[in-house]
């Protein structure tokens, strides 16, 4: 079994992924690749996220073409997502794309395979195979009847056998299906036999509720089992959702060093506070920092003085106030109308040590 640390490790721009490397979050644009402007907003508000590495549909020349000055305006990698067509492989590889998702057996000829792998290859570029339950080749179809975990991984091991012939390694593999219990099936029996660093996701998940539930489900059990480099939700939604659904499962498997954590009770008949709107306020606050502060937010005097000791800072809420927490230590009561200003004063507080440090 190639665990995620025994992938060989696999260049895309600045990151390596694969090997000992952390997972890698990715995303994809909703935008027009050709229209610059607004990629490249959308790029910013992904990287703000967190997200590392991003993809742009490569439809047509314009968006190739678009890909020189996206990347200029940039500082993630680049992915080029290409279906069939070699030339718009051959331009992205020219205009500077970082790293192009092809699949060789879809490209046609020999000629036409062996043109996007020198490319690739004199310019260090990767290839993520993307392998999808909804588009196996023919030949699969008519072996299994219809797509299997099986069938994905033969059709992996097809794409990854013709890149191989061509001395070519810098790969990286997909196996993606909507369907949750066949993606974690076929990565699995991926991770037995391919040593090339595999990028998961639930293809055409759903929704923000349905799709992170679904993504959190299966891309969890893979990586509880260690496997998985790199990951994107799909999510019929703002694709920044995508990314903060991913640092979230990260995090809940111990695989991200730089992400806030909040601890919030659900309540019940004891709150004496408005917790809800202090929980999310206090969330959204420290969503986009880097920094590993534990924060709390506990509605009463049961829980909430324990959970908040476990924190770096905490609340528990008392009838119209709440007992502010630094480090284990009650530090002072503050008005409920003040918490969430309070709150973010101690955090920025914490913050700013820890960035001193
Ligand atoms: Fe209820 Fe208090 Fe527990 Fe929150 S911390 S669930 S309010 S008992």
């Amino acid at each position: 079994m190639f665990k995620r640390t025994d992938t060989v490790p696999v260049r895309v721009g600045n990151l390596t992924i694969g090997g000992n490397n952390e997972v890698i979050l990715q995303s994809m644009c909703t935008t027009k690749t050709a229209d610059v402007a607004a990629t490249v907003a959308e790029i910013k508000r992904l990287e703000e996220a967190g997200c590392q590495l991003v993809r742009v549909t490569v439809n047509n020349k314009e968006a190739a073409e678009a890909i020189k000055e996206i990347k200029k305006q940039i500082s993630i990698p680049l992915v080029a997502d290409i279906h069939f067509d070699y030339r718009l492989a051959l331009l992205a590889i020219e205009n500077g794309i970082d790293k192009v998702r092809i699949n060789p057996g879809n490209i046609g000829r020999r000629e036409k395979v062996e043109a996007v792998v020198k490319a690739c290859k004199e310019k260090g570029i990767p290839i993520r195979i993307g392998v999808n339950a909804g588009s196996l080749e023919n030949h699969l179809l008519e072996k299994y009847g219809y797509p299997t975990p099986e069938a994905m991984v033969e059709s992996a091991l097809f794409h990854i056998g013709i890149l191989e012939e061509l001395d070519f390694h810098d790969i990286i593999v997909s196996l993606k299906a909507s369907d949750v219990p066949m993606a974690i099936a076929a990565y699995t029996k991926a991770a037995e036999v391919i040593k090339y660093p595999l990028h998961l996701g639930i293809t055409e998940a759903g929704t923000l509720f349905s799709g992170t539930v679904k993504s959190a489900a299966g891309i969890g059990v893979l990586l509880n089992a260690g496997i998985g480099n790199t990951l994107r939700i799909s999510l019929s939604a703002d694709p920044v959702e995508e990314i903060k659904v991913a640092r979230e499962l990260l995090k809940t498997f111990g695989l991200i060093t730089d992400a806030p954590t909040l601890i919030s009770c659900p309540t019940c008949g004891r709150l004496d506070i408005d917790l809800f709107s202090v929980a999310n306020e206090v969330e959204e606050y420290i969503s986009k920092l880097k920094v590993p502060i534990k924060v709390s937010v506990l509605g009463c005097a049961v829980n909430g003085p324990g959970e908040a000791r476990e924190a770096d800072i905490g609340i528990a809420g008392a009838r119209g106030e709440g007992m502010l927490f630094r480090y284990g230590e009650m530090i002072r009561k503050v008005p409920e109308a003040e918490l969430v200003s309070e709150l973010k004063k101690e955090i920025d507080h914490i913050v700013a040590v820890y960035t001193e440090t």
